[in-house]
């Protein structure tokens, strides 16, 4: 902000203005033209026509100087030529109000022109057109120019060194203050409000608030620009209670605020979360009718964004009159960032009306807004938009258009410009990371990670937590634990984010007394980190674990949200704990005024359902104040399996064919229940509705890892490179369960062939392929873990309980729905899923 105040300072707070402010400069100011143009205006208020015959320097000047305070840089330019023609010569006085006259119509060659063709130079014509350098950014040639003023011997009074010292700033060489500082003690400007202010400022901006209040202290006659650059340099050193302090002194003393006090006020009252004092600062500035200024309009658009009240912000917005593309970009920023996406667009088109051009950071925040709303096409547009103002290389907006492209899934186009990148930083990264893991591509992100890693380009917590999440929807868990130890190398371990993705990595990997550790030596707990222990223990089907951690949450007065409650509700659900299930319902609804979403309602009925409810599950489905979801459906239909409720289990699977007509799922929970029923005819016209929809089984999809390499197995897959062993593996299976007396259960199978067909089939299901080949290769002893992208069927479940026990081995799946845990010939879930 400083840099931003002092570059855009520059050209409005010159020694003119500071000057008329300032009463301890007045003596000072005589012997400067500035005082001599006051005493002109005065005496020549009469003679504004052209001068008569003979050359007035003065009369010229006074003219000149009205063309400055106009803006009127042709008539200022005829005045320049009437002089030549006249072949009259103004006096050094003149002349130097001539050069102001270019410098302040930002004709800065016509200026240099000038400067170099004047008879004679002092040190106001060196000022004004070092001035004229710095407001064209051209720092370097200012600086020179110093230097030459230096050399030549002219004076170095306050005004040099204030505009050198401001010249500095600009160029973000405020430690360089320090050696002017000296130059300015030896010729005893020190005490000098002018020269000690632009000395705050460079302090200022290099961070030194202790110098910067030295001098400060040094001041004798405070002005308000100095107690308003000390103000400034408190709030923007993060010094906000000295920043109150210092603007509560001066208004003591009886300064007036000017729009820069009250933006520094603002901010030091956000830095304190101050928003009542704010309001009073606020309320200052109404009266003082700074709130139309830009400066104090975006602190204020700042406080109200801060604040949550982004109406409060906009009606802020509103009543600020002429708007520069800050504002409007700091508008649509906020928009995007609080998820009011359609109006962050809304917003960008009024500005584009305004005719107010766009700058990289407004182009950011659309795109992160395009990027929120998933509008694809909305974001070729601006992609477009922004190749035709060439911003296309600004890193911000490379960044953004990736990930636009990322969040529509069109990872491809996503990493066209990923590769066409001129430089890639962290964010480009984790940008194209992210995307991958967003869009499910967990391996494509791993890959990523280790490029980055071999490109040195350092992770962040955004990284790790991302390839955290990879591991854990793969659960990779043996990678998981190598990023682990990255994490605890470059003690990212301790941060809050990335603590938590480990939480679930473990959770979401099987291993949930792991994910138990790391929460028990995080620092810090969010609400983030409880819900993913409740919802792990519910997966788990540690119901109890679950409940008591929502109670210690509680206790820990960390407020439960939506999450936590679908976390508790699911494991009310799993454990199949009726009373208390429905009693968190009420009291979430009740007692925390959360409204229960589709999540809560689904596993309220799968709760009533499973519990042998049946009708009240039906009924509260029949309650639910909007369109009940599949989920649903398909939960009553799954606690209709359960008891045999045939014609409960129709109206739910009439209902999800009504909106996934598809869904083979539930034509094989349907045929199972009429199966029970021995229904046949029922089980012929399923099977005969599942080959005319052409419903296409999604392919039974489970994987292991083996030292850090997954291995895939569809259902009936022989591409494996080891499958004879695997297939010998399976022959041993067979015989062994069977001696323990497993029975196939043949209404698993939906194909039309004869039982020992059918049976053949049941051992060819993709878990039981990843389990052989995990017998095979893991440990004896070491649990087996795999996953499985749906749910896993009525056979595999009882083939799978019988297994852990003839193999005497811990068995742990994760289906769509939960993890089962296997072991001694009994699953966690109590056979309920
Ligand atoms: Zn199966
Ligand atoms: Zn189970």
């Amino acid at each position: 902000m400083i840099r931003l105040f002092s570059y855009r300072t520059l050209p409005c707070i010159n020694f003119l203005t500071h000057c008329r402010k300032s009463n301890a400069w007045i003596c000072f100011s005589q012997r400067y033209f500035s005082a001599q143009v006051a005493q002109l205006t005065q005496q020549c208020t009469t003679c504004m026509e052209l001068p008569s015959s003979e050359f007035n320097s003065h009369a010229y000047a006074t003219m000149l100087q009205d063309c400055i305070q106009n803006g009127d840089p042709t008539s200022g330019k005829a005045l320049h030529s009437e002089i030549l023609k006249r072949g009259g010569c103004l006096d050094l006085f003149g002349y130097n109000i001539l050069l102001n006259m270019y410098v302040k119509s930002e004709l800065l060659c016509d200026a240099i022109k000038l400067f170099d063709e004047l008879p004679e130079r002092n040190t106001i014509s060196f000022v004004t057109l070092i001035q004229g350098y710095a407001q064209s950014l051209r720092f370097v040639e200012g600086v020179e120019l110093f230097s030459r003023l230096h050399r030549e011997g002219h004076e170095l009074n306050p005004f040099v060194f204030s505009a050198i010292l401001k010249l500095l700033v600009s160029m973000g060489w405020g430690e360089l203050g320090w050696t002017l500082h000296a130059c300015v003690c030896k010729l005893g400007h020190h005490s000098n409000a002018f020269v000690g202010t632009a000395l705050i400022d460079a302090y200022s901006v290099c961070g030194q608030v202790d110098n910067a209040s030295e001098i400060f202290d040094g001041i004798v006659c405070k002005d308000m620009v100095s107690w308003t650059g000390m103000v400034a340099c408190y709030s923007e050193n993060d010094c906000f209670e000295e920043a109150l302090g210092a603007f509560s002194q001066m208004r003591i003393i009886g300064f007036k605020p000017n729009n820069f006090t009250l933006a520094g006020v603002l901010k030091a009252c956000l830095g304190l979360e101050a928003f009542s004092a704010a309001k009073g600062v606020h309320g200052c500035a109404l009266k003082t009718r700074y709130e139309q200024d830009l400066y104090v309009g975006v602190a204020l658009l700042e406080l109200y964004t801060k604040s949550g009240d982004i109406d409060d912000a906009q009606q802020a917005f509103e009543e600020i009159p002429k708007k520069d593309v800050i504002p409007w970009s700091f508008m649509i920023a906020r928009y995007a960032q609080s998820d009011r996406c359609e109006e962050a667009v809304e917003l960008f088109c009024q500005m584009r009306q305004a005719f107010v051009v766009p700058n990289q950071f407004t182009f950011a925040s659309l795109l992160q807004a395009c990027a929120t709303m998933k509008g694809l096409d909305l974001g070729k547009q601006i992609h477009s938009h922004v190749l035709k103002v060439g911003l296309n290389s600004d890193g911000f907006v490379y960044n953004a258009l990736m990930d636009v492209y990322a969040k529509c899934l069109r990872m491809e186009d996503s990493m066209d410009l990923f590769l066409e990148s001129p430089n890639r930083n962290d964010v480009t990264w984790n940008t194209m990371i992210v995307g991958y893991v967003q869009s499910g591509d967990g391996e494509k992100a791993l890959k990523l990670f280790l490029d980055m890693l071999e490109y040195q380009v350092c992770a962040t917590e955004v990284t790790y937590s991302s390839v955290l999440r990879a591991c854990a929807s793969l659960a990779a868990m043996d990678l998981g634990v190598q990023i682990h130890s990255l994490t605890v190398k470059t003690i990212y371990n301790k941060n809050i984010v990335v603590g938590n993705a480990l939480i679930d990595m473990y959770a979401k990997c099987g291993s949930i007394k792991d994910a138990r550790t790391i929460f028990d030596t995080l620092n810090e707990r969010d609400e983030v980190s409880w819900n993913a222990m409740i919802s792990g223990y519910s997966t788990h089907g540690l119901g109890r674990e679950a409940l008591k951690f929502f109670e210690m949450m509680q206790d820990m007065k960390c407020k439960p949200n939506k999450l936590t409650f679908v976390g508790v509700l699911s494991a009310c659900s799993n454990a199949g704990l009726l009373d208390q299930g429905q009693a968190y319902f009420n009291s979430m609804v009740q007692d925390y005024g959360i409204e229960p979403c589709i999540e809560h309602y689904t596993c309220l009925v799968w709760l009533l359902g499973r519990s042998g409810h049946l009708d009240k599950a039906f009924k509260l489905i029949k309650e639910i104040p909007f369109e009940p979801s599949v989920m649903v459906w398909r939960a009553l239909l799954g606690a209709c399996v359960i008891h045999n409720d045939v014609e409960l289990g129709r109206i739910s699977a009439q209902r999800v064919f009504e909106m996934e007509p598809q869904d083979e799922a539930t034509h094989v929970l349907l045929s199972n229940i009429y199966a029970t029923a021995r229904r046949w005819g029922n089980v012929a016209s399923v099977r005969k509705n599942m080959n005319r929809k052409g419903v296409k089984k999604e392919p039974g999809l489970s994987w292991i890892e083996n030292q850090g390499i997954v291995h895939y197995f569809t259902v009936g897959d022989t591409s494996h490179p080891e499958m004879k062993l695997i297939n010998g593996m399976l022959e041993s299976l067979k015989m062994k369960t069977r001696k323990a007396g497993y029975v196939p259960n043949h209404n698993a199978v939906l194909v039309d062939v004869d039982d020992d067909e059918k049976e053949h089939l049941l051992w060819v299901h993709s878990e039981r392929l990843a389990l052989a080949y995990g017998l095979i290769k893991m440990p004896s002893g070491s649990p087996i873990r795999i996953i499985k992208n749906l749910r896993i069927c009525v056979d595999c479940h009882a083939a799978m309980k019988l297994i852990s026990k003839v193999v005497q081995r811990d068995i742990i799946i994760r289906d769509m729905n939960r993890f089962h845990h296997f072991k001694d010939g009994v699953c966690c879930c109590g056979d309920y899923w």
